[in-house]
């Protein structure tokens, strides 16, 4: 979840012609994390007054939290066309346009928030570091497309770029097929050497690629090494294709274990490096993203992580895709599971064999 600021809207939701208690509900639900809730009391307060401004970012930050990022910033719009130096607004939409990839809304939102409510030295840095990046993508090429826009710095990076299409409109094909679902939304990949990607997404030595919104990878030197370029590329591409059937509620092990599964290379150092650890890391430690691990070591990660996701997507077969919605739809993997017929402690054993038999 986008860290919110909640100072001021409280107070500010007194000044409203919107039912006080609806608005007053709606925040406090929002505080508990209870988005359903949230969004059905600022549907009553939006209800008597469409144009309130604290009903609609209160409509906004509830359809955050339910995953539908799309409907969050066209309510966050709203509220500040009727009240512009809402800063709360402006700092979810800058956060949220920036996880969409509008590089442009997300500067224009901070720069707003900063001129309305200065004073935060996190806000601030974010925006330069925007700014930077922004700046860093004006001197890039475009090579647009319908599915896939891709960005990088020049001649030398041509024909990096036209393999980089290739492979995302072949994964486009063969990733969408297995998982019966393909992004609605243009694609962007931008292409770095090593030290621009270090300095954008601040990812550790050991990462080959991101997605944050946008496909990024390091690709200096990437056609000596065309496999490893095709395996990241189609890596990043499955983490953008889950991101659109499951904005939220999926488990960095699962999502890393697909994102591995689909890669094109063959998985026989999966093995190899599950019979070389000494010990396994519980997949409960593996829910938050990789890049925050310490102390473990990423690639046994990966390995553990793929044999879940193999497992989920033989188990579930067909049905796969449909409960990766309801993951995205806010419902527990455990209780997705069920609603197939699938017990966790099932898989949790089936795993626990794959992973030991080593
Ligand atoms: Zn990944």
């Amino acid at each position: 979840m986008l860290q919110m600021l909640l100072v001021g809207t409280l107070a500010m939701s007194g000044a409203q012609s919107a039912p006080h208690g609806a608005l007053r509900a709606g925040w406090e639900a929002i505080q508990r994390g209870e988005a359903d809730e949230a969004a059905a009391a600022f549907r009553r307060a939006l209800a008597a007054d469409g144009r309130d401004p604290s009903a609609l970012a209160g409509a906004g930050a509830a359809a955050h939290l339910l995953g539908r990022d799309d409907e969050a910033i066209r309510f966050l719009k709203r509220a500040l066309d009727v009240e512009p130096e809402f800063a709360y607004a402006a700092h979810l939409l800058g956060q949220l346009a920036y996880a969409q990839g509008d590089l442009d809304l997300a500067i224009k939102s901070y720069e707003r928030v900063i001129k309305v409510s200065p004073g935060s030295p996190r806000v601030y840095q974010q925006l330069q570091a925007w700014k930077q990046e922004a700046a860093l993508h004006d001197g890039f090429v475009s090579r647009p497309g319908v599915r896939f826009s891709v960005l990088f710095e020049g001649p030398a990076q041509e024909a990096i770029a036209a393999r980089v299409s290739r492979v995302l409109e072949a994964s486009y094909l063969r990733v969408g097929r297995a998982l019966n679902a393909y992004p609605p939304q243009t694609i962007t990949a931008i292409l770095y050497t090593k030290q621009q990607f270090r300095d954008i997404t601040k990812a550790p030595d050991w990462a080959a690629g991101a997605y944050d919104g946008r496909i990024r990878i390091p690709v200096l030197g990437a056609l000596r090494a065309p496999g490893e370029l095709d395996r990241v590329v189609t890596h990043e591409f499955v983490h953008a294709l889950i991101a659109s059937i499951a904005p939220r509620g999926v488990p960095a092990w699962l999502n890393e274990g697909l994102a591995t599964y689909f890669e094109p290379a063959g998985h026989g150092w999966v093995q190899e490096r599950l019979r070389a650890a000494p010990a396994l890391i519980p997949l409960a430690a593996l829910e938050e993203s990789f890049t925050g691990l310490s102390g473990v070591d990423p690639t046994l990660a990966y390995a553990e992580s793929l044999v879940a996701a193999q497992l989920l997507v033989e188990r579930l077969g067909p049905n796969f895709p449909v409960f990766l919605q309801y993951v995205g739809n806010g419902t527990s993997l455990e209780q997705a599971l069920l609603l197939f017929n699938i017990t966790p402690a099932d898989i949790e054993r089936e795993w626990t064999r794959r992973t030991r038999a080593r």
